[in-house]
């Protein structure tokens, strides 16, 4: 089975820059791929803010802040991976643009390499199928705070070997502390199948005028100890990225239940996404 030593993530947004974290702390030599060079830096920034804090409150030492750092590299071009054992890709949730980077990241990587991708709800197949390594090919689906929420979703598509699989959810436990539940190529896996409904009907339920968007998320942390409230969350995820996942499951399943609300298609266009842009369901 490949042993895992050597990783890139592509992608320093929301998720990449936690995933690269996690890596890196984990033992992984590293290296962050970013477009945008300012995301780039940031993300630099907040991962050593990040350490800054865990060293702060004693969860963890100086050393592995200098450990995790200095097995930690960033850039702006692809070209560097010839040495890689795992790409984990966290681009933006655009099937061409994830296509077109998997086609590249065939060429550039060692035969021998995984291509994983953290997508939401793009088909693995997609993915696998612009590659000559199908077999290769798995879904590696984090939560956010990729950093600190403890379970991934290893995803199998019908061309992924058993192999691959292993190496994954070996490379998600041992070297990444995570917990690994496996599931089938089918949109929204297993979490966002469930959440992603739960999200839409909060959002539906504010819209009718029933309760304040206040109300609705205390009503979950209080009544069923949720840590978060559905607006809450929905803001933490990004309206954008959660209308692009209910399209994408409504388009798979057909179902109702899974149709983007008035609502949520208003404050998307208005460019009110949530966190990070400072305003969504609640401003902040
Ligand atoms: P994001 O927009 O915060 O970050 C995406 C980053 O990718 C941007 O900084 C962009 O500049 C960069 N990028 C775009 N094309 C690139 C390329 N070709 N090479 C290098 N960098 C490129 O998005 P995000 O929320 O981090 O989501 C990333 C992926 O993770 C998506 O597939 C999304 O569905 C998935 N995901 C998101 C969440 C979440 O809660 N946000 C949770 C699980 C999975």
């Amino acid at each position: 089975m490949t042993e895992i030593k050597r990783v890139a993530v592509i992608g320093a947004g929301t998720m990449g820059s936690g995933i690269a974290e996690a890596c890196a702390k984990g033992g992984a030599e590293t290296i962050v791929v970013e477009l945008n060079a300012d995301v780039l830096a940031r993300s630099e920034a907040n991962i050593t803010g990040s350490l800054d804090k865990a060293v702060a409150r004693g969860k963890a030492t100086e050393a592995d802040r200098e450990g995790t750092l200095s097995r930690m590299r960033f850039s702006t071009s692809i070209d560097d991976l010839a040495d890689r054992d795992l790409v984990i890709e966290a681009i933006i949730e655009s099937e061409p643009a994830k296509v077109s980077l998997f086609q590249s990241l065939d060429r550039i990587t060692p035969p021998s390499c995984i291509l994983a991708t953290n997508t939401s709800s793009i088909p693995i197949i997609n993915l696998a199928t612009a590659t000559s390594r199908g077999d290769k090919v798995v879904g590696i689906h984090f939560f956010n705070p990729a950093q600190v929420q403890p379970l991934v979703e290893v995803v199998r598509a019908l061309t992924t070997s058993d192999s691959t699989v292993s190496a994954a959810a070996d490379f998600c436990t041992a070297t990444l502390g995570k917990k690994v539940i496996h599931c089938g190529d089918r949109a929204g896996f297993i979490v966002n199948r469930l959440l992603v409904p739960y999200l839409l009907s909060a959002i539906r339920m504010l819209d009718s005028g029933l309760a304040t968007a206040r109300d609705i998320d205390d009503g979950m942390k209080g009544g069923c100890a949720h840590p978060m409230g559905p607006l809450e969350l929905s803001d933490l995820v990004g309206l954008d990225t959660l209308k692009a996942v209910a399209d994408v499951l409504h388009e798979e399943w057909n179902e109702p239940h899974y149709a983007a609300p008035p609502l949520l298609k208003r404050l998307v266009a208005a460019r009110r996404l949530g966190r990070k842009t400072k305003a969504g369901f609640y401003d902040y």
